[in-house]
């Protein structure tokens, strides 16, 4: 989906909540963003479209990674390059065609850094296509980076990941015979970091690094990018699933002021006839007076209370 359609249609949404029409417009009591945020920051946990939307499109640049050989990833090889344009062209996203708009969405999200750029990532397997030394395949950098002074003595440089390794460990193949304490506590460390690596039978698999079993999900990227993009409230909302949903949304507003009260309204400039209690006409109409005082809410409560067999 346009990522215009997406706002136009979270709009669509935002007045259908607040209860208004193409013909009548309806105040906006809370900020949409707050209201779509999470329960514990604040908000109804409603979820952004727009969020939705971005994560619908990041499934796209999985799948391209994921699942090389379906026959679209390899048609969009052919006009954008083997990575379908996600890496290396940027010129690919300045396009006006949909998968440009697909690939400047998705680059857009890593430039603001709502996405870093090992969210996708490659786990290694039997690789016979990952380069020990200059890939990223274990840490956040190339072997090459971390250790110079061992990438430089490799006598084999371009080999791979399932070359170097064999069921009795890793073959290291020296230009020449180790010599010096640093290069040999090199070799220490870069056995340490490599660990307990084993090449597996299976082959290398694109994982996902925002969901447990690195399966691509809409739902947790979704969660990602509102937990960054939307704001966080003051208070946790409280909810009870034992109440009707309207139920929690009035308490939700209550707790944070913004339910039409009299004194309210007359604070943000509307016009009222009277700021006077609409139920007992005692008292100013505010919202300690109108649930904790009006003698005729007490009168409400006190039923309530009898009711439930607490008095
Ligand atoms: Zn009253």
């Amino acid at each position: 989906m346009h990522i215009g359609i997406a706002k136009k249609l979270e709009a669509i949404h935002s007045k259908f909540f607040w209860g208004a029409t193409s013909s009548e417009k309806k105040m906006v009591w809370i900020k949409w963003d707050q209201v779509l945020a999470k329960r514990e920051r604040g908000g109804l946990d409603i979820g952004s479209l727009v969020s939705f939307n971005l994560a619908l499109i990041l499934n796209w640049k999985y799948r391209v990674f994921r699942y090389p050989n379906l026959l679209w990833v390899r048609l969009l090889k052919t006009g954008y390059g083997a990575n379908g344009g996600f890496y290396g062209r940027s010129r690919a996203a300045i396009g006006t065609s949909p998968w440009s708009r697909v690939l400047a969405a998705a680059n857009k999200l890593e430039v603001a850094g709502v996405l870093m750029k090992d969210t996708l990532y490659k786990q290694v397997g039997n690789d016979r296509d990952t380069i020990f030394w200059d890939d990223c395949w274990v840490g956040d950098c190339p072997l090459a980076v971390r250790f110079p002074r061992l990438a430089a003595l490799e006598a084999h440089r371009d080999c791979t990941v399932a070359e170097k390794w064999s069921d009795q460990g890793w073959c290291w193949t020296w230009q020449r015979r180790m010599v010096g304490g640093r290069t040999l506590s090199s070799l220490d460390e870069l056995n340490r970091v490599l660990g307990d690596f084993r090449c597996s039978e299976e082959g290398d698999v694109w994982r996902w690094k925002l969901s447990d079993n690195g399966e691509f999900s809409v739902a947790d990227t979704r969660r990602w990018i509102d937990d960054i993009v939307l704001p966080t409230g003051a208070k946790c909302t409280r909810w009870c699933a034992y109440v009707p949903r309207k139920v929690n949304i009035f308490i939700w507003r209550m707790r944070l002021h913004r339910l039409p009260i009299r004194v309210t309204l007359s604070e943000k400039g509307m016009e009222i006839n009277s700021i006077l209690c609409a139920v007992c006409g005692m008292s100013s109409e505010t919202m300690s007076h109108l649930f904790c005082h009006c003698e005729v809410t007490l009168q409400v409560w006190a039923a309530m209370f009898r009711h439930g067999g607490r008095v």
